[in-house]
């Protein structure tokens, strides 16, 4: 089984990279995408938890925003973690988080909701990118909210009043410095439209041009008429298409495996990579 979109606690998944690959064995998954957000610090971890068995695709999930605001995620898998450009604006993300989650702190704050950045601290595994479900975690330990759904539904979702946003680049360039690092790019749950606004299918022709792979078509947050659209993109613009689980340990139901990249789609993406990088014990 091929599970290429998967979180561990360096960003807002629950298990350590370590318990992430001991768990992905253990559930059958025969190559697994390491892809936390906006980071590749879980990469060394990951690495060294390897053993006989399971193919590690290290990458990341790249948060992105188009111009007019419509959140966009991208997977970049296999590249070149040396490439300045992309590290950098990586880096520029992860440390605009910070002064994104004082502004929805603040507004919390305004609407009567006591919650302080200590407490979202406190939910943080060292190194790990600062997120919503980190301010989710901070709720639910103060018994403001029973669980992290509950906290995005009632507070924390995109079209929510204390809801701020972060820097990121355009899809375009996000795709653009994947494949100038020599990798890959996915466009994660594109029409993932209970999150919130979702790209336009026109969008797609930019985003082809700018070097797009592939398109997360199976993810349990795309229902089948979505999913239906985006195979007709897939054809249109001869894209590859990958499913995933966007598994985040306790962090949310998804399971390990729930959906997945047939071999023959995964060979396909693999050697759009400038090197072969996919890591074996
Ligand atoms: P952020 O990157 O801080 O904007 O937070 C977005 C992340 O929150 C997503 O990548 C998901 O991992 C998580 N998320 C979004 N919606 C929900 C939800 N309804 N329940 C739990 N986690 C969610
Ligand atoms: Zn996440
Ligand atoms: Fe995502
Ligand atoms: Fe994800």
């Amino acid at each position: 089984m091929i599970d290429l979109h998967t979180h561990s606690n360096i960003s807002d998944g629950t298990d350590s990279p370590r318990e992430l690959v001991n768990k992905a064995l253990a559930a059958g998954i025969t190559v697994l995408g390491l892809t936390d957000h906006d980071t590749i610090a879980g990469w060394p971890e990951a690495i060294s938890a390897l053993r006989p068995g399971i193919d590690l695709v290290l990458g990341a999930e790249i948060s992105a925003q188009t111009s007019d605001g419509v959140s966009v995620h991208i997977l970049g898998l296999l590249f070149d973690p040396d490439h300045q450009e992309l590290a950098q604006v990586l880096l520029q993300t992860r440390d605009n988080r910070v002064g994104r989650m004082e502004k929805i702190i603040a507004r919390l704050n305004a609407a009567g909701i006591d919650i302080t950045m200590e407490d979202v601290l406190n939910q943080l595994s060292e190194g790990a990118t600062l997120g919503r479900p980190h301010l989710a975690d901070a709720l639910v330990a103060k018994k403001i909210v029973k669980n992290r759904e509950e906290a995005f539904s009632d507070l924390l979702h995109n079209n929510s009043k204390h809801y701020v946003s972060h820097y990121s680049p355009s899809p375009e360039r996000a795709i653009e410095l994947i494949k100038a690092a020599g990798g890959v790019a996915v466009i994660a749950h594109p029409f993932a439209s209970l999150r919130g606004r979702v790209l336009s299918v026109e969008s797609f022709t930019g985003l082809a041009a700018a070097g797009l792979d592939g398109i997360e078509i199976e993810h349990r947050d795309q229902n089948e008429g979505e999913r239906g659209l985006l195979r007709e993109i897939v054809q249109a613009f001869d894209l590859i298409q990958t499913g995933s689980s966007d598994y985040h340990g306790t962090g949310k139901l998804n399971q390990l495996g729930e959906f997945t990249t047939s071999p023959d789609n995964w060979e396909r993406l693999e050697s759009r990579a400038n090197q072969r990088r996919v890591v074996r014990a």
